[in-house]
């Protein structure tokens, strides 16, 4: 006999809550089960695991990850699905539901109220409108965070995995890979979702770092630097930090440039992490002065 897909269940499902897929809220429903069992093979949870979900949907992967996990926190913007998540999931009393937006919650709190001092391992299938910002909320405020295993658009995740030169290469890979060790594991077609949506998306994992690989003087100013980097990508290095908040004159940004070996007519995109430290750790000295 055919087994019932997570196409048909998620069509079942959905006539049965009478709910329609949210634009709004980027519900792209994952209805392909080989891809879904990709996901959470990847997170390499087990037992002992942690787990936080953002956007559980119907529940399809959530019922997965409680299969696997210790405990599983999932938490839903969307107040309709509430009630067929509750029912969907009260097989399992190793889940939790919370509905709220990712985006408002303190993570330090959530996390320690739900995990306490455990390492916590991220799985979930992002809303596309706002991938980014909960990327970077996750690494810059979740603590004890242990890796983060998301599907975003492809572009999304070329991104992130860039390297310098490459066109991809910007503030968002900077940013994430300050934080955690990044990989692309598999490109995704629209058909594994329903409603498809219009571009390929990817699987990537990120390994959450001890440390940060490279050491700063001043962080915010590391960034600021990278900002002003890639706020005119086609600028030099020399014009787009000339043109920026940071206040250096001209022949300030140059010397600080030749104390770097850095050439002034290069671009920003072509500077490796440790090239942008180095260059901010000098302009904070330069800034002391
Ligand atoms: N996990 C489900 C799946 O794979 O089928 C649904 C994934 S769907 C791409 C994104 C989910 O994130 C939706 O359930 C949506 O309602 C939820 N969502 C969107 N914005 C959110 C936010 N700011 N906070 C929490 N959940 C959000």
């Amino acid at each position: 006999m055919r087994k019932h897909s997570l196409l048909d269940a998620t069509k079942d499902a959905m006539k049965k809550f009478n709910i329609k897929a949210s634009k709004k809220y980027g519900q792209n429903f994952l209805v392909d089960r080989t891809v879904l069992e990709r996901i959470v093979d990847t997170s390499s949870i087990d037992a002992e695991s942690m787990v936080l979900e953002i956007g559980p949907g119907l529940g399809t992967m959530t019922r997965l990850l409680c299969e696997r996990a210790g405990k599983v926190l999932a938490v839903e913007i969307d107040k309709d699905l509430i009630e067929p998540l509750n029912i969907n999931m009260s097989g399992y009393n190793n889940f939790k539901l919370i509905n709220a937006d990712i985006m408002k919650l303190n993570l330090k709190k959530l996390f320690y109220e739900n995990f306490g001092e455990k390492k916590i391992k991220v799985v979930a299938n992002l809303p596309y409108y706002i991938t980014s910002p909960i990327i970077m909320k996750l690494l810059e405020e979740g603590t004890n965070l242990d890796t983060i295993t998301i599907m975003v658009q492809k572009e999304v995740a070329q991104r992130i995995t860039a390297s310098p030169g490459n066109k991809d290469y910007g503030v968002l890979t900077l940013s994430v890979q300050y934080y955690a060790i990044p990989e692309m594991v598999h490109i995704v077609p629209p058909e594994a979702f329903m409603p498809m949506p219009a571009v390929d998306s990817a699987v990537v994992h990120l390994k959450i770092r001890e440390k940060p690989p490279v050491s700063l003087t001043n962080e915010t100013l590391f960034f600021q630097v990278i900002k002003a980097a890639f706020n005119q990508r086609r600028k030099t290095l020399l014009n787009a930090l000339k043109g920026s908040h940071i206040k250096l004159d001209k022949d300030d940004i140059e010397e600080v440039l030749s104390q770097c070996g850095i050439d002034t007519k290069r671009r920003g995109e072509t500077l490796s992490m440790d090239e942008f430290a180095e260059l901010s750790n000098k302009i904070s000295y330069f800034l002391k002065k």
